[in-house]
């Protein structure tokens, strides 16, 4: 066969050539831009040769710093069709990290959006690496800023070359995108994504067996884009001609349920909180969601009782998926079995919030302490992965060089297996509760106590413990119309009957909110520190 070499562009060349009529919805600050893949084209190519003309250089790396509109969707061909790699900040990062960060990808160009530009003027003396800025805006003029050199986005496309070549011979294994960990301990960490890894994990999405992405889908990423590839949506949607509904910034559940309900959005993806918020919308009756065929949770575990309200109270598909930075990020999705059709509701139930099956392409093991872990559902061990997308090592970074051991991915995350090879996370290694030399997974007990009624969130954490190492105390926040209603005692018996009895928290902490990441995920680390004398009294 011909060694045909893997190009990102090429997704984007084929929504051009193939589906030329077919949209991008874009929400920015001021209004709602339709765009057809026509136009996504000529403008990503004025692109391209605009930074090009500013100096990128092939390997260069370009750094965005926006939310999901369709300028940002232009940056992720326009840079790796000059051949250098689009450095996808996290806007949430604080602003040391956000500076270590650019500083470690050594970003030659940034484009940013309107309404972030100001955190950049207090950073700009830290970043020597950067010569230019770009701000991404509707408008063709450049506000006044302290940053220089300071482009219009709009100007330069005006100026743009639409009929540029993208750069042909590119390697596939070279790299087209950089995401960093969003880093719950120590400095984030740099994950590179080469062409061939974005190319086959869009076909990856595209399987009738995974998310089956295809052109009669209209796919809303609400995962930003700054996150792990937006989940790698973006990409597939272009190259197979879904069309695209890209939620912009500062989106509320309202603006979503608009967006869904207004341009018949078909597939979304996010992780539980947006859904959480998004359900308490929907249940009100007032959006036509019909479209919607699947919404895709992962980025944390789905509860049960999520998929349940999505399900059977709004009639709308709900998909479990698994994967991180180091995974581009698809790694896993709770689908049945055609055989697991015949089982009852409920023991589907209990499958489909398990984070579900290797998705084709990927190889994995799970390593408990002595070896490979039985596939009984019950062995506890850590997951490891390998496969075309997956990283073999942090960029530029050999601190944690550990974690790649073996030729394996060490995922942190500790896992049980089926004897269907359903896949079920109990916990991070770090989270895990130690309590008397046995492991309890807070994450069991969080799906325990998030059924409840009453409860709107809740995480499990260990607490210091003289007798038993760590014992588990529940953090939990009530729905408003319970606050004050509900004892410790009601959360304690509503899940006892399910576990051992040393398995049940210490104690129950109610909460008006629980920390979280920039990314929404429970800031545990923070839960520990706070309640690290809750048991024991400190000396
Ligand atoms: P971070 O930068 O915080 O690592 P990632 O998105 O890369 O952000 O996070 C990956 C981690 O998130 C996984 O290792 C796992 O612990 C957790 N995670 C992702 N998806 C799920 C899921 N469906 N269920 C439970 N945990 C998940």
């Amino acid at each position: 066969m011909m060694p045909i070499q893997l190009n990102v562009s090429t997704m984007l060349e084929r929504a051009e050539l193939l589906f030329p009529r077919k949209t991008v919805i874009s929400r920015t600050l001021h209004q709602v831009h339709r765009l057809t893949y026509k136009e996504i084209g000529e403008r990503t190519r004025r692109l391209s040769s605009m930074l090009a003309k500013l100096g990128v250089e092939p390997g260069d790396r370009v750094g965005t710093f926006g939310w999901n509109h369709h300028r940002h969707l232009e940056a992720y061909f326009a840079v790796p069709g000059l051949g250098a790699v689009i450095h996808m900040i996290n806007i949430r990062l604080s602003p040391e990290h956000i500076v270590y960060i650019i500083n470690h990808a050594q970003d030659k160009v940034l484009l940013v959006d309107e309404d972030l530009l100001p955190l950049f003027e207090k950073l700009k003396d830290h970043l020597p690496t950067v010569k230019a800025y770009i701000v991404m805006s509707d408008s063709t003029e450049v506000a006044s800023s302290s940053l220089e050199p300071l482009y219009s986005y709009e100007a330069l496309l005006a100026e743009g070359d639409p009929k540029f070549q993208f750069k042909k011979d590119i390697d596939e294994y070279s790299p087209a995108g950089l995401c960093f960990t969003s880093a719950t301990t120590g400095n984030p960490k740099g994950v590179e994504y080469t062409h061939r890894a974005l190319v086959l994990h869009s076909l990856a999405i595209g399987l009738a067996d995974t998310l089956a992405l295809s052109e009669s889908d209209v796919c809303m990423p609400v995962v930003p884009m700054f996150h792990v590839n937006a989940w790698g949506l973006p990409y597939a949607a272009t190259w197979f001609g879904s069309s695209q509904v890209l939620p912009g910034p500062r989106f509320t559940p309202e603006i979503l349920a608009e967006l869904i309900a207004g341009e018949k959005v078909t597939v979304t993806a996010g992780v539980p909180t947006i859904w959480l918020g998004l359900y308490n919308v929907l249940s009100q009756g007032r959006y036509d969601t019909g479209s919607l065929r699947a919404v895709v949770c992962g980025g944390s575990a789905a509860p049960v009782s999520l998929i349940r309200s999505y399900e059977d109270k709004l009639g709308i598909p709900f998909y479990h998926a698994y994967g991180m930075t180091e995974t581009t990020p698809l790694v896993t999705v709770a689908r049945l079995k055609s055989y697991q059709e015949n089982l009852s509701r409920e023991e589907q139930l209990e499958l489909r919030a398990k984070q579900g099956v290797l998705v084709p392409g990927l190889e994995m093991r799970v390593l408990g302490a002595n070896g490979d872990v039985k596939w009984d559902g019950q062995e506890m061990g850590e997951l490891l992965l390998r496969g075309p997308w997956i990283a073999k090592e942090y960029y530029k970074d050999d601190t944690s060089a550990h974690v790649f051991d073996d030729g394996w991915l060490h995922t942190g995350d500790i896992a049980t297996v089926d004897p269907e090879g359903f896949i079920k996370l109990v916990d991070r290694t770090k989270d895990l509760i130690k309590s008397g030399g046995e492991w309890i997974s807070s994450v069991d007990l969080e799906n325990a106590i998030i059924d409840h009624e009453a409860v709107f969130e809740a995480a499990v954490v260990a607490v210091p413990s003289e007798q038993w190492a760590e014992r588990p105390v529940a953090c939990v926040v009530l729905k408003e119309e319970y606050k004050g209603r509900v004892a410790k005692e009601d959360i304690l018996n509503f899940i006892a009957p399910k576990f051992p009895k040393w398995w049940l928290p210490d104690d129950v902490i109610f909460m008006d909110e629980i920390p979280k990441t920039s990314v929404g995920k429970f800031l545990k680390r923070k839960l520990r520190e706070q309640l690290k004398y809750h048991l024991t009294k400190p000396v």
